[in-house]
């Protein structure tokens, strides 16, 4: 859990079934009040049936939920302090913006006055001022899903849950209701659970991250660490892109290891120990961005291996592919036996960097503290 805040929900070896389809897993999971968490996952890993049991919409086959230490499986839905924002805006299209805002506190019978004033503060919060009497149609699809998010605060919940709000825009309006969402999220200080299976969305987003697959919680942490630290080949393959390479742990000191993989020739070298594990199957999770390339052919500054910087894995490979991605390109690089390596560099001084053909003779060197060791 984060160390900052109180928990606010928990939820206890909860499993969900569908018939035989078991879609939550046995999930314990505790999230601290003002965190920003986000489930992540690919498609039917269980992660919207967790949060549908959260808001009320699924009951658990197993395990209890709780919010504040209470547990909640007997309260209706409407009466959880939880709100749910919709993939598709679901916002009322005769309505004006006002109305749709105002909607849910008018069910419960909040007075007119009161509700005129929180839709305001609600409009205002999600940058939404003056536009109190369009209808939907007359508003962009960013603008429309701020209406939803406006929706859900006005009545002002300690959760709120999103449902893949981003999804339904385009990339570029996506990006921009990221940032927004990140800084109404601090404005306000409600607790946001997000469901997405965009990874770069939640690493962008979240205090912290729950990666799920087949309805197991596969990780959960901060981004930072998720990315840096995987805890399987699924978690180091779904966040982000990375070079994994099978081998045997042939050494296994507290200050060093050997990884010996029949994918590549040279040993890759560890500055640190791997937890007993020696003789064991591993894999090593490096990822593009954490690979140098220098020249190695005729000519080449860096002629032998002995130029490797210190504590460097150096391993000779041939260009075979380089993509341009604009502020990166990420070349393929075919090492012996056949095996292609992704590596990544930054175009931020491509000016005055060394450029790289295809066909051309290269090393790849890699710090011994890059690769992730991981163990399944
Ligand atoms: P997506 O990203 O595609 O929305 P998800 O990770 O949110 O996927 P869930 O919607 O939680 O996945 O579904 C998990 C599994 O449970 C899937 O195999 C899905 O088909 C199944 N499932 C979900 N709801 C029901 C239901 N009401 N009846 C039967 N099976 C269901």
């Amino acid at each position: 859990m984060s160390d900052t805040g109180k928990p606010i929900i928990s939820f206890e070896n909860v499993t969900k079934r569908f018939g035989k389809m078991v879609a939550v897993d046995d999930v314990s999971l505790t999230i601290a009040e003002g965190e920003f968490f986000c489930l992540l996952g690919p498609s039917g890993c269980g992660k919207t049936t967790l949060l549908r049991m959260l808001a009320g919409f699924e009951t658990p086959t197993e395990g209890r939920i709780l919010i504040d230490g209470k547990d909640i499986s007997s309260i209706p839905p409407n009466k959880r302090p939880v709100n749910m924002v919709f993939q598709s805006y679901a916002v009322f299209p005769h309505m004006t913006v006002a109305e749709n805002v105002g909607y849910g506190l008018k069910v419960d019978r909040v007075p007119a006055g009161e509700r005129e004033r929180r839709v305001e503060e609600a409009l205002a919060l999600v940058q939404l001022e003056g536009l109190g009497a369009r209808k939907p149609d007359q508003l962009s699809g960013g603008q429309r899903q701020r209406v939803a998010l406006a929706r859900a605060l006005v009545k002002r919940p300690r959760v709120l849950l999103l449902d893949e709000p981003l999804s339904a825009l385009d990339a570029k309006l996506r990006d921009q209701m990221r940032t927004e969402l990140s800084s109404l999220q601090e404005k306000v200080g409600v607790t946001f659970i997000m469901v997405t299976h965009d990874q770069d969305e939640a690493l962008a987003l979240a205090t912290r991250c729950a990666v799920m697959n087949r309805g197991l919680l596969q990780q959960v942490a901060p981004p930072n660490d998720l990315y840096e630290f995987p805890n399987s080949r699924f978690v180091a393959d779904f966040i982000g892109q990375v070079n994994l390479f099978e081998g045997a742990l042939v050494v296994d000191e507290p200050d060093h290891a050997i990884i010996k993989s029949p994918e590549i020739e040279a040993d890759i070298f560890l500055d640190h120990g791997v937890t007993g594990a020696k003789g064991s199957t591993v894999w090593a999770a490096l990822r593009p961005e954490k690979i140098e390339l220098h020249k190695r052919g005729p000519g080449s500054p860096l002629p032998s291996i002995d130029d490797a910087p210190a504590g460097a894995n150096a391993v000779p490979g041939v260009i075979h592919q380089e993509v341009y991605l604009g502020s990166e390109s990420v070349y393929e690089v075919e090492i012996a036996g056949g095996r292609r390596i992704k590596v990544s560099r930054s175009n931020l001084t491509r000016w005055d960097q060394e450029d790289f053909a295809v066909g051309e003779e290269v090393w790849l060197f890699w710090h011994a503290c890059s690769p992730a060791v991981l163990l399944s």
